[in-house]
């Protein structure tokens, strides 16, 4: 992001604060809700609309290239910032390239297909970005927080036997190094937001008229979970975070702040795919060289 180097602001940001070490058990707790680096807001957005312009840059090398696709998953509790973070990050993005699916309580048929099938239908094609609005991981989040909607799920009884949630933790670790060894990259963040900032936000939602929409009473009923959803959080943190597909904790107090390092993380996955628009080959750039002189030999219209 010039005219700041990478390594600069990385010593300003601190990535490691929010990258979640494999097989390291989490405690949230531990995690800031507020911290911002070493940034003031109004630096944080002039570094930000840079970085959209060169994430715009590499997803036209993404598609052109063809060989990978980027899996962005988004986690959070309500209002926690999901959906203005992927409108802002992916603001500069070819729409044509990237697609967001966000994933609401499962339909009847979805329900009559193993937990992984409607996420696996919704992957991202060679060449583009994915994003999740929330994932499979509320199959080991809000089912595992409300243990009546595994009941919906209709498991033969030799399939609830042992440790359900160990079992689908290491289903999903499997699954995206299956994806990432096919060249499915894959980013998680789970934006981490105070039980007070929630509150601020819900009553914003409650008294802006403009905000209204916004507002569920179902979001203040699940705020009532709120200590079940941290220790499921900290369950799914500790056990799927991997080389293949790394979880960060993303402070969510600030919306500013949550942008800028989800955006930063983005920017130096896809720096580090070294991509670049395809060469041709010699037969290639004959093909090429043919079909100009033949446009060349068209009278003026
Ligand atoms: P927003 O509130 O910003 O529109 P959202 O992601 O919260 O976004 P909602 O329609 O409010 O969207 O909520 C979706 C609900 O669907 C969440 O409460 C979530 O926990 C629930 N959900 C998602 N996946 C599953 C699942 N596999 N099983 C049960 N519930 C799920
Ligand atoms: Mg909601």
């Amino acid at each position: 992001m010039p005219p700041y180097t990478s390594a600069e602001l990385r010593q300003r940001w601190r990535p490691e604060v929010m990258r979640v070490a494999p097989h390291t058990p989490v405690r949230l707790s531990d995690y800031a809700t507020d911290y911002t680096g070493d940034f003031a807001k109004k630096e944080a957005a002039e570094i930000l609309s840079m970085g959209i312009e060169r994430l715009a840059l590499y997803q036209d090398r993404l598609y052109a290239q063809n060989r990978y696709a980027l899996l962005i998953i988004f986690q959070a509790l309500d209002a926690a910032g999901k959906d203005g973070t992927i409108k802002h990050v992916m603001s500069g993005i070819n729409p044509q390239g990237c697609q967001v699916f966000s994933f609401k309580v499962p339909s009847a048929e979805e329900l009559d297909h193993d937990y992984l099938w409607r996420y696996a239908k919704s992957l991202p094609e060679r060449g583009r970005i994915g994003i999740f609005n929330r994932s499979y991981y509320e199959e080991v989040l809000v089912v595992r927080v409300h243990p009546e909607l595994l009941e919906h799920q209709q498991l033969p009884p030799e399939c609830r036997t042992g440790d359900i949630w160990s079992q689908r933790f290491a289903e999903i670790n499997h699954f995206e190094q299956y994806l990432s060894q096919n060249g499915i990259v894959i980013l998680k963040f789970f934006l981490h937001v105070s039980k007070a900032v929630q509150k601020k936000r819900f009553l914003e939602r409650i008294d802006d008229p403009a905000k209204n929409w916004k507002f569920s009473l179902g979001d203040v009923q699940e705020r009532a979970h709120w200590d079940d959803y941290q220790t499921a959080y900290e369950g799914v943190l500790s056990h799927t975070s991997t080389p293949w597909a790394p979880w960060h904790i993303i402070p969510a107090d600030h919306k500013w702040f949550t942008r800028l390092a989800v955006a930063a993380f983005i920017y130096e996955k896809l720096e580090s795919l070294q991509l670049h628009y395809p060469t041709l080959s010699s037969d290639q750039q004959q093909i090429l060289g043919e079909a100009r002189a033949t446009l060349l030999k068209e009278p003026e219209a």
